[in-house]
């Protein structure tokens, strides 16, 4: 049997090691190569190229541009725009990132960063938005090929009672307390992976029907809530109390993806539901779909994700934003 690609060399081309090694020159060096081409800045307001380098009193690096007298950072108007920290901290906690495969719980972050679990957290977040990105309009399939779709269910946990005569039948809908979500996945057979977030399986038709490609295959397990994508795809069922592979029909696939997302909650996250169930799924698929993938070249491409992607929709500004609302119930 061939070695696993984790176990071999090429799997690691980036170690947390050299990334404390850097300094901070080489870190900016890093950051400014991978956001400008040739690492020349460009000014983030007027796209004018003649910006002179300006830093701070405090030494961290800053440039002030020629045309409109702005001044901008090496992530202004990005994904880590306002950043706190150093960028070689943001390099390590992204190696550390890159280097779990099944998923990096915030906590462990922050003991890593030597951070506050939030800080940590919305880290971890921002590095699942610019995972999210490259979801971005992704259409699965096409003539000839094969497509496999899936729901998996999470949150909405109900603890049994302590005593036998208390317990409840916790599958029954006026049981559940309406946390449940289901993600639902489709991924292409040999390819790519899209994830999305509904109440139950049978609302995600229309998701399906827009984000999969024309004269693709459609495997499916024996759930009635895909019956209805029959009429526009053809499609292959398999029954899963018969046999999880039959005939070429099975959703093997889809379950892989599953498996690492679940994994992730159980041992990593712990809790995955509420709004950011979808961040959670989204990085699952990204980390599904770059496996075969060395370390060092996953990290770049975060990094880039980052920089490429405009300042964060969830995270950006949210203390001045809990500080608005502070009459709501936090
Ligand atoms: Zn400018």
């Amino acid at each position: 049997m061939s070695q696993h690609f984790l176990l071999s060399a090429k799997a690691r081309t980036l170690s947390l090691a050299s990334v404390l090694r850097m300094t901070d020159a080489e870190a900016e060096k890093t950051f400014r190569h991978i956001r400008w081409p040739a690492g020349k800045p460009v000014c983030p307001n007027c796209e004018c190229p003649t910006v002179y380098e300006c830093r701070r009193p405090n030494g961290s690096l800053r440039f002030r541009c020629k045309a409109c007298r702005k001044d901008f950072s090496i992530t202004s108007g990005t994904l880590f725009a306002h950043h706190k920290m150093d960028l070689q901290t943001y390099l390590g906690a992204i190696a550390i990132f890159v280097n779990e495969v099944k998923g990096k719980s915030a906590l462990a972050l922050s003991r890593d960063l030597g951070t506050q679990y939030k800080t940590a957290w919305v880290l971890a977040h921002k590095l699942r938005e610019a995972m999210a990105s490259e979801l971005k309009g992704r259409m699965i399939g096409g003539f000839g090929k094969i497509a496999e779709i899936d729901g998996g269910y999470f949150g909405g946990y109900i603890k049994p009672a302590n005593e036998r005569r208390n317990r409840i039948d916790r599958r029954l809908v006026k049981h559940q307390n309406g946390k449940r979500q289901c993600v639902v996945v489709i991924r292409e057979r040999d390819g790519k992976t899209l994830p999305a977030v509904f109440r139950s399986e049978g609302e995600a038709l229309s998701f399906i029907r827009n984000r999969v490609a024309p004269g693709t295959e459609i495997m499916a397990d024996e759930s009635h809530a895909w019956n209805d994508l029959g009429a526009r795809f053809t499609m292959k069922r398999i029954n899963h109390q018969e046999a999880y592979s039959l005939a070429g029909a099975c959703t093997n696939g889809a379950e892989e993806f599953f498996s690492r997302m679940r994994r992730a909650e159980i041992g990593h996250h712990h809790h995955v539901a509420g709004v950011y169930l979808i961040r959670y799924a989204q990085e699952a698929s990204w980390r599904e779909d770059h496996r075969r993938v060395d370390n060092g070249s996953q990290a770049k491409h975060i990094v880039s994700l980052a920089l490429a992607n405009r300042p964060s929709v969830d995270f950006c500004g949210y203390w001045q934003r809990s500080e608005k609302s502070a009459n709501l119930p936090r």
